[in-house]
């Protein structure tokens, strides 16, 4: 007999029917001899209402607050997951993330998971019923106050809770077939990917494959726990997240023993970048700068600085980050303006970033030289370029976005005919 947890996403529990359908599913797994803990998001785009209700009261809700209200999405769809489920003949028990032992940090709205003490959901197992939790919620070990982990989060229940009871598997249930080698929305001939490592779909995830929560993919990788995401609306083997590929793992054609080059593409349209015009080339400027940006606790991703070549003594230094931290970041510059000398502050929200991403690419040249190719082929002009040893990414017009994508799908040999990529729920918001 295994343990199983299973997460199902928003578009799988959008309805009535959809809870019933589900319940099917959960109910099988556990006939099959399985013990079966579930986790569970809000129904459709619940998350997104209640943030829009919140807005309509007050343009800035308190954290705490917002959590609570956002915590509910997932307690009503928990409750009548269960309803479903013992409708069906089996005993379920609903838990929040609180009961289920979620213990995170005190960052409302982005808090962190800590710890997870599982004794609530250990004891419903061991009295033979079906475990379902709430997902994307905890509780701050410090205020006591309900928390949430950040959009996407109940991924990361899934597995932070598969972790902690040692689960033999987690699958995570969604409205696509797996993981793609693009944005099935983008790219209706992307390929549905057998395998992918640790490694690359946290790129992929950090990059903007929002298929899985970024987190959890770390917590993945660290506990060494196998995902299986796949479809809650067919019974298609989906993608399995792993350490490794397994041996002769091909992607492109007539490569049949050698690995993919790309395993995939993502794209995120969320950043907005700022431009600092006009900075003092001096050593210890660019420290100042993000040092206050740190300060602030803005996350920020590329950062380009290019020393002018006609010796005026002045740089400008450009840098991403997440659109919604723009206004502070904007103000904390614009306050350190007199202290450092710079000229002016440029701020561009109508920016996209592409990412190629492939363990393969270590060991094959000429990579960039292919998608620089393909997106200047496609009339994508770049304006930033960062990579790591497995991810190449640049940042373009946010409106060229879906064409670079699939023009560097196609070169890169990755468009399939096998019609894989079907969606079937959601809005992919
Ligand atoms: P859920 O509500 O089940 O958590 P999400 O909307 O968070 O689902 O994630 C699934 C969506 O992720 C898909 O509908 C798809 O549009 C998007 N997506 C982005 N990149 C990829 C990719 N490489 N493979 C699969 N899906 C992707
Ligand atoms: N309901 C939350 C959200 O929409 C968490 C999740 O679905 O993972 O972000
Ligand atoms: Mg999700």
């Amino acid at each position: 007999m295994g343990l199983i947890v299973q997460k199902y996403g928003g578009s799988s529990v959008a309805d009535a029917e959809g809870m019933k359908r589900v319940a099917n599913r959960i109910v099988s797994a556990k006939r099959d001899g399985n013990q079966v803990v579930v986790v569970v998001s809000a129904m459709g785009d619940t998350t997104d209402e209640l943030i829009e209700l919140a807005k309509q009261i007050t343009p800035i809700p308190s954290g705490r607050e917002l959590d609570m209200l956002l915590t509910a999405g997932e307690r009503i769809s928990m409750a009548l997951l269960a309803m479903a489920i013992t409708n069906l003949g089996h005993e379920a028990r609903s838990f929040t993330g609180s009961q289920a032992g979620v213990i995170t940090t005190s960052a409302h709205g982005r808090a962190r998971i800590i710890d997870v003490t599982p004794g609530r959901i250990q004891e419903a197992l061991k009295e033979g019923a079906i475990a379902i939790v709430a997902g994307f919620q905890g509780i701050s070990q410090d205020t006591k106050d309900v928390t949430t982990l950040g959009r996407g989060g109940s991924d990361t229940t899934a597995v932070a809770l598969a972790a902690a009871l040692d689960a033999d598997v987690c699958e995570i249930y969604t409205d696509v077939d797996g993981v793609f080698s693009a944005d099935p929305r983008v790219v209706p001939n992307a390929r549905k990917l057998k395998t992918v490592t640790y490694d690359e779909m946290l790129e992929l995830a950090a990059s903007g494959a929002k298929v899985l929560h970024l987190r959890c993919v770390e917590y993945a990788r660290r506990y060494d726990l196998p995902i299986h995401v796949r479809s809650s609306f067919t019974t298609n083997e989906g993608t399995w997240v792993v350490k490794d590929h397994p041996v002769g793992h091909s992607l492109g054609k007539g490569t049949e023993m050698e690995q993919a080059i790309i395993s995939g593409i993502a794209h995120d349209k969320s950043e907005a970048k700022i431009t600092i015009v006009g900075v003092p080339d001096r050593t210890g400027v660019a420290a100042r700068i993000f040092q206050a940006i740190a300060d602030a606790d803005i996350n920020i991703d590329m950062i380009v600085q290019n020393v002018s070549a006609a010796a005026t003594g002045l740089t400008d230094i450009s840098f991403t980050l997440p659109k919604a931290e723009g206004p502070d970041a904007t103000s904390i510059l614009q306050k350190l303006q007199g202290e450092v000398g710079f000229a002016s502050i440029q701020y561009d929200d109508q920016i996209g970033k592409l990412s190629l991403v492939g363990a393969g690419m270590r060991s094959h040249p000429g990579v960039t030289a292919t998608f620089f190719g393909a997106l200047s082929n496609a009339g994508v002009n770049i304006e930033m370029i960062s990579t790591s040893e497995i991810r190449i990414s640049i940042i373009c017009r946010e409106s060229d976005i879906e064409r670079g994508v699939r023009a560097a799908h196609t070169a890169f040999e990755l468009d399939t005919d096998q019609n894989e990529a079907v969606i079937y729920a959601g809005t992919g918001l």
